[in-house]
């Protein structure tokens, strides 16, 4: 920041290094200024804006990489995987069906059988 009095450049200092002028004062009444202001305004806005919007972007971009990713994984191993068609699956589910029957069977019969031991018994 360049001194209004003396005219040094004091970088980020608010106060001159050589004539103690406060710089931070002057620069506040300049910047009642309404065009002044509206310009900050907007720079700080954009400073804010390109920040969050930054890491925004950078969310989206991972979650698009991500869900990309994702889609690309799911599609080799559905490819790469043999779907039963519906033929299959009915034949399997009556196989399914015919063991749990023969076993049902078998048990009605061991059911029987001990029933008839154990009544014979006494
Ligand atoms: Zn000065």
């Amino acid at each position: 920041m360049i001194c209004p009095n003396c005219g040094l450049e004091n970088g980020k200092r608010n106060v001159c290094k050589k004539c103690g002028t406060f710089l931070q004062n002057k620069q506040t009444q300049r910047v009642t200024d309404p065009k002044e202001l509206r310009k900050m305004k907007r720079a700080k806005r954009r400073a804010i804006a390109k920040g969050c919007g930054s890491s925004f972007l950078l969310m989206i971009v991972a979650f698009i990489v991500i869900s990309v990713i994702l889609f690309v994984i799911l599609y080799f191993v559905t490819k790469n995987m043999k779907w039963p068609t519906e033929e299959e699956l009915a034949a399997e589910m009556s196989q399914f069906q015919s063991v749990m029957d023969a076993e049902e069977e078998e048990r009605r019969k061991e059911e029987e059988g001990a029933s008839v031991t154990i009544t014979e018994e006494p």
